[in-house]
């Protein structure tokens, strides 16, 4: 994984699991998000990138999440931020869109699936 190709937008330290600081982004999802973000034109907050199996999300879970995967991210964003970059990520190819946009902690999961996932896919949180 070369993240000299995603500089200065993004670093491997925003998508380190919080849990264990490992990072297995796959490049097939960054150099989309590298292309959502050069068109969205303003930094992109990463909440959640890659997360281990052992992260307390993901350790609950019956099947791989896709943060696993390594194909997917959140982006903190919400009001008109969020709808004109879920607007992008369409247009750039991601299939697979969580909204959580109540209250506390307003973000947009944006992801291209893989492991079996449904896809494409929208959920709420
Ligand atoms: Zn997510």
């Amino acid at each position: 994984m070369d993240w000299a190709k995603y500089a200065p937008y993004f670093t491997e330290a925003e998508f380190r699991c919080r849990h264990t600081g490992k990072c297995a982004m796959k490049p097939e999802f960054m150099d989309k998000l590298l292309a959502i973000r050069l068109e969205y034109g303003k930094p992109l907050k990463i909440s959640s990138g890659y997360r281990d199996r052992t992260h307390p999300i993901e350790a609950v879970k019956r099947s791989t999440g896709e943060h696993t995967l390594g194909t997917c991210c959140d982006v903190a964003v919400q009001g008109e931020d969020a709808v004109r970059l879920l607007e992008i990520a369409l247009r750039h190819g991601i299939t697979r869109v969580g909204v959580q946009q109540k209250g506390e902690g307003r973000f947009l999961h944006l992801g291209i699936g893989g492991g079996g996932l449904p896809n494409p896919a929208i959920w709420n949180y």
